[in-house]
């Protein structure tokens, strides 16, 4: 009788698909990752419909609600700028577990249309002098700091007082000194705070991590990252020292110090930094137009860095190892990053571009946040990972004055809570 079992895998063959099934996730072939990591792991309501395609294409997900109004996290969103009108408020559609139920604002006619817009009451509507009455308003259980930089701890400190939690963007504050403030008023208020690092709740991200976790690519040797962009208006917050911190190096540089400690799960032990400040152009008169910056670690792993406020936008970020090299490629974007991996397999270079679903990655964190609110545990992105990211902004300057490295101590509390559950 003939063997109808198709004839094994040569053994290298099968190495190399048993490498692709791992990178792209762990599902059971390298083109399902999509529907395994859109897969959500918590118990929110889901509808299954009939499947309309064929059983070769990418398997339909069951239609997902997310919570009902009702129990839905209440968020606060303070400041009415870009990104809460263009990302954050629409992202609450595709929360699962979050709603939007209070603004502040300093012009009340504009917080009086985002209002009517999103259904949030008018007597949900404050001022920044009326701030602290966020206390008498029970449905308020997230306060969403969405400020410059340099009103960040102020607002957190009052949000912890008035016994809330809070979500703060990047980067945390514009010194040390106030991250630990921030941190302390939330501990003595018993509330969690998390800082808005949404790239570490995308899907392209995570995996790279796991590649990196699963030592995919050897030993990590080098990670090289940029990102630039171009600013106009020399009157903006950004370019003043008192609102914005410093320039690109806090507002975008951040994104590769980010980037490389939550990849690899390393800190660095030294840092060097060099600053442009160009004379004659109004718009650096008090912060630099650009940074490069290089992140020595323990493990020998180096990180070579650039950021600009006058460069054309690019965005991007490479892990070299002694096996494999990563990049995403854009990198920190909003939308449409692009992953891509390679390593020798079977005596074969492999390359993997796995094609994961977008998200919201907006949605992803504040949902991160309620669920942590919800279940009373530190949040993933906490105040000590904004912390850790000022201690070494703060290092960079320092190394950039003296044109020395600057040593630094390893943090000396976990920086980061438990990961949020694997997705796939
Ligand atoms: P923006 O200038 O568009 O908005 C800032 C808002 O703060 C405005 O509504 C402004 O009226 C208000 N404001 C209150 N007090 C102010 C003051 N004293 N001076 C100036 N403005 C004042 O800025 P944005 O781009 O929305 O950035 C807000 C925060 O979000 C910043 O911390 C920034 O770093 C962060 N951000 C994060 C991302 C991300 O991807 N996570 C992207 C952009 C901005």
């Amino acid at each position: 009788m003939q063997d109808r079992c198709p004839p094994a895998p040569a053994p290298q063959e099968e190495q190399r698909r048993r490498f692709l099934r791992r990178m792209a996730g762990g599902s059971l072939v390298p083109w399902l990752p999509a529907a395994a990591l859109a897969a959500s792991p918590d118990d929110t309501a889901r509808i299954a419909l009939p499947p309309s395609q064929a059983p070769s294409e990418v398997p339909e997900k069951p239609s997902e609600l997310g919570d009902p109004p009702a129990q839905r996290v209440g968020f606060a969103v303070v400041g009415l700028g870009r990104l809460s009108l263009d990302e954050i408020l629409p992202a609450f559609g595709q929360t699962r577990h979050c709603k939007a139920v209070a603004l502040v604002s300093g012009d009340r006619a504009k917080a009086q249309k985002v209002a009517r817009h999103y259904g949030i009451a008018e007597t949900a509507i404050y001022d920044y002098q009326g701030f602290d009455r966020l206390a008498d308003n029970p449905a308020v259980q997230v306060v969403y700091i969405v400020l410059p930089n340099g009103l960040h701890a102020e607002y957190t400190v009052r949000a912890a007082r008035a016994g809330k939690h809070v979500l703060c963007e990047k980067p945390m504050a514009n010194s040390v000194a106030e991250c630990r403030q921030m941190i302390d008023a939330c501990s003595r208020a018993a509330r969690q705070l998390m800082v808005a690092y949404r790239s570490q709740y995308e899907p392209n991200n995570r995996l790279l991590q796991r590649w990196v976790q699963e030592k995919h690519l050897g030993r990590l040797k080098e990670f090289i990252s940029t990102n630039a962009i171009h600013l106009g208006d020399p009157g903006q917050w950004r370019l003043k020292k008192a609102l914005a911190g410093g320039g690109p190096l806090p507002d975008v540089g951040i994104y590769c110090i980010n980037g490389v400690r939550f990849l690899t799960g390393e800190e660095p032990s030294e840092v060097w930094g060099d600053i442009d400040r160009p004379t004659g152009d109004p718009r650096f008169r008090e912060v630099e137009e650009a940074a490069r910056f290089v992140l020595r670690f323990p493990s020998g792993l180096r990180a070579t860095c650039h950021t600009s406020y006058g460069a054309h936008r690019s965005q991007f970020l490479r892990l070299l190892g002694s096996e494999g090299w990563a990049e995403l490629d854009p990198a920190y974007a909003y939308q449409n990053l692009r992953l891509r991996g390679a390593r020798v397999v079977g005596g074969q270079e492999t390359h993997l571009q796995p094609s994961l679903p977008e998200v919201n990655e907006f949605a992803k964190e504040m949902d991160h946040m309620a669920q942590r609110v919800r279940d009373n545990q530190r949040p993933y992105s906490s105040g000590e990972d904004g912390l850790q990211d000022q201690r070494i902004i703060e290092a960079i300057y320092e190394s950039a004055r003296s044109g020395r490295w600057v040593k630094l101590e390893q943090p000396s509390n976990p920086v980061r809570g438990a990961p949020p559950p694997a997705e796939g």
